[in-house]
């Protein structure tokens, strides 16, 4: 296995001096060099192929022991120097300092065919920002994140990606619940791929240490490699720079809500500088659409990352960035713009993106409404978004569609009479709109199809994959990998996963219930 290694991010970027693997307050620096955890009994479970090949590895390369010993952290490629990253972040809406990665390791780059891509493993032993944690993953939180990464990108979601899933032969000891009754679990390693893993808290670190010499550093470097159209460093470009990451921010979080996707933990740490899903831990599923769900239980008090309030958390977290760039722009004027700026496309994106989930190209002065409506239907007995959404492209008349939507609904027989009528008003009224439209319905299915999955990573699934991978069967993982490749495609052979929620998963942990213990 020959990869084209290029290191850019530990030749331009400040090195911690101190060499150790010991937990600290590392200044100064954007990184610590550390080496990864060598494992009992590496296994790997699962390579994303098309991921490889975007590295330049071929399919028989990735069977080799060597790609086994590299994706795991047990070998080390030649010339090369695996770092942790050091940054900060705002957790839950407080400043909480010094984060780091504490259970990643970046291995190296590679560049291949004009992309630049970071290799880094998740789970792979503990850095000098470890804090009280071990530095490890297990097969849950792993599943989760391969299958979830490389979901998002076949539905064309910004997102980092995935190249493998591997057990360490590692036991890891975790208390899933927080309720005092820890037990061990599998431990296992995802090799994470992204052109860039600098989060909103690696600029925030600098500001908050006065450290502006490393700050101007570390956006010169970003703008150079990341935003290169942007041309040489100076004010205006720092300024375009946030206004591109707000954009970027803002277009992600609208794919999410397009797909149903709740974060769980958009803290500050866990944004990324591209605009892309970073670290999938306690996210979620929408099933039954509800602005009020949040997946994680860890923010159940105040749902702070619920589903709705998710384009308002990206605002203030580009809050956040725009204080810690602050110093380097020194002018609020153009930052409040582009910030207000943010609710002002976040408005017209949304009806947009809201428009295209209903098949509306035209404009029409009542569409908002329609769409509220809609909103306020879905949330007035339990309907499952996903089944809706993709049923509502063979809408041929307002008579019938209660019945097409009927496998959205989670206890169809029990809906009153007056959840029925309500649902058969906003049925007649989306009709009349739909006659103002100039496409054939077969074109309007065809549109609608395209940006209304048929099938996502719904929370029992993965759990599914995760108890039978416990047991050492690993076909539905690959089952599932296979499947969400092509989201928006029917796959008649495949229907058994268009469906909702079944009984048993809707309290279960892992289904509904999850915490941020990975
Ligand atoms: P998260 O919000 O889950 O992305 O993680 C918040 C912070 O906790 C990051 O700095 C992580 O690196 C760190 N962290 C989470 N789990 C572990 C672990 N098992 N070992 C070490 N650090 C961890
Ligand atoms: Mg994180």
């Amino acid at each position: 296995m020959k990869l084209n290694i290029k290191n850019t991010l530990t030749t331009e970027l400040p090195a911690d001096v101190v060499k150790e693997n010991t937990r600290r307050q590392v200044e100064n620096a954007a990184f610590s060099y550390v080496l990864p955890k060598k494992t009992a009994k590496p296994e790997i479970l699962h390579v994303s192929k098309e991921m490889a090949s975007e590295l330049g590895i071929s399919n028989t390369e990735t069977k080799t022991d060597f790609f086994k010993n590299i994706v795991t952290g047990n070998d080390i490629y030649p010339n090369t120097t695996p770092y942790a990253m050091c940054y900060a972040g705002h957790q839950f809406g407080n400043w909480a300092g010094q984060l780091g990665d504490g259970r990643a390791i970046n291995l190296f780059e590679v560049e291949y065919q004009n992309k630049n891509w970071k290799v880094q493993l998740k789970g792979a032993g503990e850095t000098p920002y470890s804090r009280t944690a071990d530095g490890l993953a297990v097969l849950r939180s792993s599943v989760r994140e391969y299958l979830c990464s490389e979901a998002m990108f076949y539905l064309g979601v910004p997102t980092t990606r995935a190249l493998s899933l591997s057990l360490s032969g590692d036991a890891v000891l975790r208390d899933v619940l927080y309720d005092g009754n820890p037990a061990y679990e599998k431990g296992a390693i995802v090799a994470r791929i992204s052109p860039s893993f600098l989060r909103f808290g690696s600029f925030e670190i600098f500001t908050a240490r006065d450290d502006l010499k490393n700050l101007k550093v570390l956006v010169d470097y970003t703008i150079k490699h990341h935003f290169p159209h942007l041309g040489a460093p100076s004010k205006e470009n720092y300024i375009a720079f946030f206004k591109e990451v707000t954009e970027r921010t803002l277009k992600m979080i609208i794919d999410w809500q397009r797909v149903g996707f709740v974060h769980g933990v958009m803290n500050t740490d866990n944004m990324s500088i591209l605009g892309l899903t970073i670290d999938f831990g306690p996210y979620g599923w929408l099933e039954g659409f509800d602005f009020g769900w949040t997946p994680n239980t860890t923010d159940r008090q105040h749902k702070r990352y619920r589903y709705g309030n998710q384009p308002n958390m990206g605002l203030w977290n580009l809050y956040q960035l725009a204080n810690a760039l602050y110093p380097i722009i020194e002018d609020v004027t153009p930052l409040e713009t582009i910030l207000k700026q943010y609710t002002t496309d976040f408005e017209q994106q949304s009806l947009t993106m809201m428009k295209s989930k209903l098949g509306l190209s035209i404009s029409d002065a009542d569409d908002l409404q329609l769409i509220q409506r809609l909103e306020d239907n879905l949330q007035l007995v339990e309907t499952d978004m996903t089944i809706f959404f993709r049923k509502l492209s063979d809408f041929t008349d307002a008579e019938s569609s209660l019945l097409l939507i009927e496998k959205a609904f989670y206890d169809f027989e029990n809906i009153s009479n007056e959840v029925k009528d309500t649902w058969n008003l906003w049925f007649k009224k989306y009709a009349n709109r739909l006659q103002k439209e100039l496409i054939s319905s077969e074109e309007r299915k065809q549109k609608m199809d395209a940006v209304n999955p048929k099938y996502v990573l719904r929370n029992y699934m993965s759990q599914m994959a995760i108890d039978e991978a416990d047991k050492g069967n690993y076909t539905l993982i690959d089952e599932l990998f296979q499947l969400l490749k092509k989201p928006y495609e029917t796959q008649p052979e495949q229907e058994k996963w268009f469906s909702k929620r079944p009984e048993w998963a809707r309290n279960k942990v892992g289904c509904s219930m999850l915490s941020c213990s990975s």
